[in-house]
């Protein structure tokens, strides 16, 4: 790794950034063979090598950039350090994340489906029996809802989490549910099998951090205003933890046309597919806001590499408690698996969709943590 230094940095400074990257653990060469007057000036750093060290350097007044970041490439990073060869990076592989019956990533593809918020337990099974017929292999469904105005429905909270428990227990399929307060990543773990963290908490590094700590898959919404890079730093803070299990998710950013709710950043899904080796999955349902666009949403996300879809499906459009306008029929839904399992076919990927054999052949985790 290369510290380039900022011009005329004064020598005690100088000092002082050296000490600095000794005590991290490197050792240090200043290249200051240039001849010329504030020609720039350079520290070299060999050993160390810790992700959070590029951060830290970065840091200090005197560091104008970091160079070369060699062993120190952050743990979403496509491009990775070759154990053999120090200095050198090659690609890792896509990183699959198993969800129950779901893969995402490594060329496999897999539907999340489901209501927005959870609103009775004959509702929620209604709507999962649809939808993992037609092919979805986890089902969405919130009981803690993160809504812009508090007046609105905020969720059944823990009764919704009793509802998800029993659903996820008669259908044995697994669920995705979304954590808002680190203090709740214990109960809302003990019932769901791939946590959702959503736009709106994006920032909140306490929460990344303690999903982080379990070893649960996390589903990481990108919020609406956020840079890629603000978004690959918060998968950061999970991978930190030693959770390696981080599904990201574009769901649509600010825009200033109200046509959409959101506007779908595909350009953002094609490059994350080349920047990070994490799966990355596009909800069509948030960035549309209405349900006639979500099948070609949905299209666009897969045709730029997603590797799965989250969507909004219910089966009663006039009783819907929370984003009403964007939830689409079983049947439309349907569609959209038929779409998946096409466009998976045109890049040689496969639709993992859901199968009854699964559960008698033994989905041994689903059973061991229900019962
Ligand atoms: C949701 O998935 O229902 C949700 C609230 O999404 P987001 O966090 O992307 O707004
Ligand atoms: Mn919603």
């Amino acid at each position: 790794m290369l510290l380039r230094l900022h011009d005329r940095l004064p020598e005690p400074e100088v000092e002082s950034i050296l000490r600095f990257c000794k005590e991290l653990g490197y050792r240090t060469q200043l290249l200051d063979g240039a001849p010329l007057e504030g020609a720039p000036r350079y520290v070299r750093l060999e050993g160390g090598g810790r992700p959070e060290h590029r951060a830290r350097l970065e840091d200090l007044t005197g560091v104008r950039e970091v160079v070369d970041v060699g062993r120190a490439t952050e743990l979403h990073a496509r491009m990775a350090p070759v154990p053999t060869q120090p200095d050198s990076l090659a690609a890792r592989p896509d990183s699959c994340v198993s969800v129950g019956q779901a893969r995402f990533g490594g060329g496999r593809l897999s539907l999340i489906a489901g209501p927005c918020a959870i609103e009775s337990a004959e509702r929620l099974r209604e709507i999962a029996g649809a939808v993992r017929a037609a092919g979805a292999t986890l089902l969405r469904g919130g009981a803690f809802k993160p809504r812009t105005s508090p007046y609105s429905f905020q969720g059944l909270g823990r009764r919704g989490l009793q509802i998800l428990r029993e659903v996820r227990a008669e259908l044995q399929i697994g669920v995705v549910t979304e954590v808002l307060d680190p203090r709740d990543v214990g109960d809302v773990g003990e019932v769901c099998d791939m946590f959702q963290i959503g736009a709106r908490s994006m920032t909140n590094q306490v929460l990344l951090r303690e999903v982080g700590k379990t070893r649960k898959p996390v589903l990481l919404k990108r919020s609406f205003g956020a840079t890629v890079a603000e978004f690959l730093s918060a998968a950061e803070y999970v991978l930190a933890e030693g959770n390696e299990s981080v599904v990201l998710c574009e769901r649509g950013i600010r825009g200033f046309d109200s046509v959409t709710r959101n506007l779908l950043d595909v350009g953002a899904v094609a490059h994350l597919v080349q920047a990070t080796h994490l799966p990355v999955i596009v909800d069509p349902s948030h960035a549309a806001g209405r349900a006639d666009l979500v099948r070609p949403l949905a299209r666009a996300g897969l045709a730029a590499g997603a590797d799965g879809l989250m969507i909004e499906v219910h089966t009663q459009p006039f009783e819907v408690h929370s984003d009403g306008e964007q939830a689409i029929s079983a049947a439309a839904f349907r569609e959209i698996v038929g779409d998946a399992r096409s466009l998976a076919r045109l890049d040689g990927r496969e639709l993992v969709t859901y199968e009854e054999s699964f559960e008698r052949n033994g989905n041994q985790r689903i059973r061991e943590t229900i019962s």
